[in-house]
């Protein structure tokens, strides 16, 4: 049984998110590398690269279900941030929607009766509860130590 067409074009919608997700942490790992911020940096090319592969998880999946996978163009990323800790805000509430796409992914598949894809999808939606945990773990620092947590925080984070 093929993906229906719904769900593809939905899947494909979703690559292009991740995608576009994978683009938005680069830029915040350059923004860190700028800074000098090197943890912070490598930290934010771990989760870029995290992005992509979800991207390539939904590229296999669809075109194993027969699905018509379609790369599209990824929208520029305008995004600025006034310090670090905004940059953490921004992955969080980032992070949230991303959950409420995945969601709505989840909703569609219900809807058209694709058991397998309900199945495959289940990954990512606990895959959004661990995503959302660990941002939130790192602005809980933020928010305890303030710019003086930083130095521990970027050495931290370097790490993984
Ligand atoms: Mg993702």
């Amino acid at each position: 049984m093929k993906l229906t067409k719904k769900l593809s074009d939905a899947f494909n919608e979703q690559i292009k998110a991740e995608m576009w997700s994978s683009n938005l942490y680069l830029s915040m790992a350059v923004y860190f590398m700028d800074m000098g911020l090197d943890g912070c940096a490598h930290w934010m090319k771990k989760q870029s690269e995290e992005e992509l592969e979800h991207a390539y998880k939904l590229i296999d999946y669809s075109m194993k279900r027969g699905g018509k996978v379609v790369i599209d163009h990824i929208d520029a990323i305008h995004e600025k941030w006034e310090n670090p800790q905004a940059v953490f805000e921004h992955v969080y509430s980032h992070e949230c929607h991303v959950s409420e796409l995945i969601d709505k992914l989840m909703d569609l598949a219900i809807e058209e009766n694709d058991k397998a894809t309900q199945e495959f999808l289940r990954w990512f939606i606990i895959e959004q509860v661990e995503e959302e945990e660990t941002v939130q773990g790192i602005l809980d620092k933020f928010n305890i130590f303030g710019v003086h947590g930083l130095y521990s925080i970027n050495h931290d984070l370097g790490k993984r």
